[in-house]
Parts: C-alpha cells; sequence; structure tokens
C-alpha cells in the first residue's frame, strides 16, 4: 500500500504506548500555523475516540507555547488549547504529569520556547511526528519525514496504518481528525500550491473527503477571513514597502512595529505576505521582515520584551531558502518556506539581509 511508509515496529511501539498512557499532552511549535494546529489537534480527536472506544480513562491535553492566529479559531477542539505563556502553571503542571508526551510538526525542542524545557524535564516516552530537516534527538519514537508534505499528512499515514494493523472501528479517524489532517496539508502546501506533487496527497485528499470534509468551507474559514486591517497591511507592504531587485529575481518587504501598530496588528495578520511578490512574474525569492519581541524561552541574552526580528523565506522551484535562513538568520525550515530571528535593531536585520542574500539568491 502506497500510503504505508511508517515501519511496522514504529507502528506497534506507538500502539503500545498509546494504550498504556494515562495522562497525554500534545504540543507543537511556537506561533502554531495551520499545520501546528492540524497535526496536534487530529491527533487529539483521533485519540479522544480511541479511548472511548476502548472505555479508557486517559487524559489528553493540546499545550501550544503562544497563542494561535484568530483564523485557526473554528477549529474543532481549538478552544480547548491551553496556550502556555497565558496559562504557564497550568501547562507546567500537565507536561510533568504526562506519561506521553507527543511532539508534532516540530523537531527540535528550541521550536516550542519554555515549554522546551519543561518537555525536556519529564523523562517519559516522547513521539515525535514531523517532517523538517535535520531532527534532534530528544523523542524516545520519531517519525520524521522531510519529504511529507506537512506534520498533518504523517498524522494520517499514522492513524491510517494503526487502524489497518490493529483492525480499529472505522469511526475513530471521524469528520473533525480529518477535517483537522486537510487543514494542516492545505496550509503547509498554500492550498497544494507547493510542495504537493506527490500523488499520495490526493489519495489521502480523498479519503479524507470520504469521511466527511468540506473542503471549501475549510478554505474559506482559512483564507477569506481576514480583517480589514489587516487586508491594509496587505496593500501598504505591496504599495509602500515591497522592494523588487530584478537581477537576483528577488522581492522583499520589512514592516517596523510602529508600522504594525498603525494597521492594529494581530498575531497571524502576517501569514502569506511574503508569498505574495512570488506572484510576481520573474520573481523566485521572497523575503518579508518584521519587528517582534523576545518571547519567554527564546533563551536570549537581550531579555523577555527585547527587540527582535521574525524573518520569513520563501521561493519557488529548486531554490532552497532554508540554508540562507540557517546560515545566515539562526533558522531554518523547508526548501521552499523557512524563516529564522534576528536580535536586534531590523535596521541591522535588514543590512544583513541586502549583503548576504546575493550570495544565495541568484537564480
Ligand atoms: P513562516 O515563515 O511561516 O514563519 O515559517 C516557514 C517555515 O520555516 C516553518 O514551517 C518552519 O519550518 C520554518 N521556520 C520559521 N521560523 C523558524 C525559526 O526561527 N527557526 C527554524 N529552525 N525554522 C523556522
Ligand atoms: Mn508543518
Amino acid at each position: 500500500m502506497i500510503l504505508d511508509i511508517i515501519e511496522q515496529p514504529i507502528i506497534q511501539a506507538v500502539y503500545a504506548r498509546v494504550k498504556d498512557a494515562k495522562h497525554v499532552v500534545v504540543c507543537t511549535h511556537m506561533s502554531p500555523d495551520g499545520d501546528a494546529m492540524g497535526s496536534s489537534l487530529a491527533i487529539y480527536h483521533y485519540l479522544q475516540a480511541l479511548y472511548a472506544a476502548n472505555r479508557q480513562d486517559t487524559s489528553i491535553n493540546v499545550i501550544v507555547p503562544n497563542n494561535f492566529p484568530n483564523f485557526l479559531a473554528w477549529m474543532p477542539a481549538a478552544e480547548a488549547i491551553v496556550v502556555c505563556d497565558a496559562e504557564e502553571e497550568k501547562a507546567a503542571k500537565l507536561i510533568s504529569q504526562a506519561d506521553l508526551i507527543i511532539a508534532t510538526d516540530f523537531n527540535d525542542p528550541k521550536r516550542v520556547g519554555m515549554m522546551g524545557s519543561m518537555i525536556l524535564n519529564n523523562s517519559c516516552c516522547k513521539l515525535m511526528i514531523d517532517h523538517h530537516l535535520y531532527p534532534t534527538d530528544f523523542a524516545s519514537i520519531s517519525i520524521s519525514f522531510p519529504q511529507a508534505c506537512s506534520a498533518s499528512e504523517m498524522v494520517f499515514r499514522l492513524v491510517y496504518q494503526l487502524q489497518r494493523m490493529y483492525n480499529l472501528p472505522e469511526h475513530l479517524i471521524g469528520d473533525d481528525v480529518a477535517t483537522c489532517i486537510y487543514t494542516g496539508m492545505m496550509t503547509d502546501t498554500g492550498n497544494f500550491s507547493y510542495n504537493s506533487n506527490d500523488p499520495a496527497i490526493y489519495q489521502i485528499v480523498s479519503k479524507l473527503l470520504e469521511k466527511g470534509v468540506n473542503k471549501d468551507l475549510i478554505y474559506n474559514n482559512v483564507f477569506n477571513q481576514f480583517s480589514e486591517d489587516r487586508m491594509r497591511l496587505m496593500g501598504y507592504c505591496l504599495h509602500k514597502k515591497m522592494r523588487i531587485f530584478p537581477e537576483h529575481h528577488t522581492a522583499f518587504i520589512s514592516l517596523t512595529r510602529k508600522e504594525l501598530y498603525a494597521f492594529n496588528f494581530q498575531s497571524g495578520d502576517a501569514e502569506g505576505i511574503v508569498n505574495l511578490p512570488l506572484q510576481i512574474s520573474g520573481i523566485h525569492y521572497s523575503c518579508f521582515m518584521r519587528e517582534d519581541k523576545v518571547l519567554p524561552g527564546d533563551n536570549h541574552k537581550d531579555g523577555v520584551g527585547k527587540n527582535k526580528v521574525k524573518i520569513s523565506f520563501r521561493s519557488q522551484g529548486d531554490r532552497p531558502v532554508n540554508i540562507f535562513a540557517q546560515e545566515v538568520f539562526n533558522g531554518g525550515g523547508h526548501a521552499n518556506a523557512a524563516g529564522g530571528e534576528f536580535y536586534g535593531p531590523i535596521s541591522e536585520a535588514v543590512k544583513l539581509f541586502m549583503s548576504e542574500y546575493p550570495k544565495y539568491f541568484n537564480k
């Protein structure tokens, strides 16, 4: 079966740990995106259904380092998520009491801010389900497939294999599970416009649709719910801020805190802006940076609340941006979608970008 890419002993180990667990915590990365939310909530719904079917009294909590954007708040059970930087004590207690921690859409404890040390301090079994390069070895069981379009795709493959290996009732993959998985796959591929040539993706989508996923509604919920401020911010970026470097096929946008404030910036408002310049003919690389704050757990000498610059990169085709993100901005990611951080004034981050990008972005 083309969808079975996880080795059997891994599936067996996952099932044994899941069955024995009494307190499960599912966690995902800082500034959760659609795939982070989709993969973690899909696990949540699947395990709820599995434990209910087994009449097993196991608690499951999804914990995220900081808040998720409004355009994902409609996702089933989003309201039950514990946001660590808003409820730190509760999150710390749940993580310390967990006997199984499932980490989705990240492969390095550095990506979860202050939750990293909470997770590492608990010696319980950890299961990682991810699709980023260079996994670190913090997990006891690793399901790491960088070729997958999303962590949500890997959650699908995992539950699909579990179902058949253990002959589990079909209803365990219900419409909530399917909706969350679809949302993650859709958002991490830009509605199936990049990183989405694998035919297996569409087999999975087909199975999700059979489970009752309303893909048109999900598209509308995610992509057509901007605030007026966010739409005007986008216009401002394109009209006033976008710089084009034709000889390097590169576009660049930066925003200061003052500019963000002028548009009543909310978490999630920057999502997708970095992709826009790629619509210009001849533009193959795009960089977007904005001022941000050092968060608890960023573990930086400048301290919480100090200036930090959040940087996003996108590209098309065989033009990796993750190497640049890693080497110049201490980040990483996928070949066509990567990000990084800079601690200091945004003017310095811009200078660094300007001096380095021609070495990396040139075809
Ligand atoms: P975005 O630009 O949407 O914030 O991030 C795109 C991708 O880049 C993410 O899926 C993630 O893989 C990666 N990424 C973003 N920021 C960072 C970072 O600071 N460090 C690392 N290692 N990867 C990042
Ligand atoms: Mn992802």
